[in-house]
């Protein structure tokens, strides 16, 4: 598994960058260049997307792959970002049996990788419980 490209930029490190289609104000994430809806009519501008979402879906892991830190069983979801959007996202912060679909939850900045030999650290954005 690598790590999406759109982590290792910087922007949207920090920030939850998608892309906004002017045109028909569907936005987009991780960020796209084209709005698949009006392809070259569309003009598509960054957005700063809200932090906040809601779990439409959730799975737990219980065999994680070597390489990612840490074995323990976590949990994988799909959050529906407030503005729109859904992403893939590792939830933290929580009893593996405490969450349920429509969750509110909040993105926070993690370390979600370490390369054992390099000692390179990767950062990227998880998210916890709202309470
Ligand atoms: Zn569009």
């Amino acid at each position: 598994m690598s790590i999406p490209r759109f982590w290792r930029h910087n922007k949207s490190r920090y920030n939850l960058i998608g892309t906004r289609c002017v045109k028909c104000d569907e936005t987009y994430f991780p960020p796209r260049k084209l709005c698949p809806k009006c392809r070259r009519k569309g003009e598509l501008e960054d957005v700063n997307l809200k932090r906040t979402g809601e779990i439409v879906t959730f799975t737990v892991i219980r065999n994680p792959s070597e390489g990612w830190g840490n074995t323990d069983p976590y949990i994988m979801a799909i959050v529906k970002l407030d503005d729109g959007p859904s992403l893939t996202t590792q939830i933290v912060d929580c009893e593996l049996e405490g969450i349920e679909i429509g969750q509110r939850v909040t993105k926070v900045f993690r370390k979600i990788h370490e390369d054992g030999d390099s000692g390179l650290i990767h950062y990227g954005f998880k998210f916890k419980p709202l309470d």
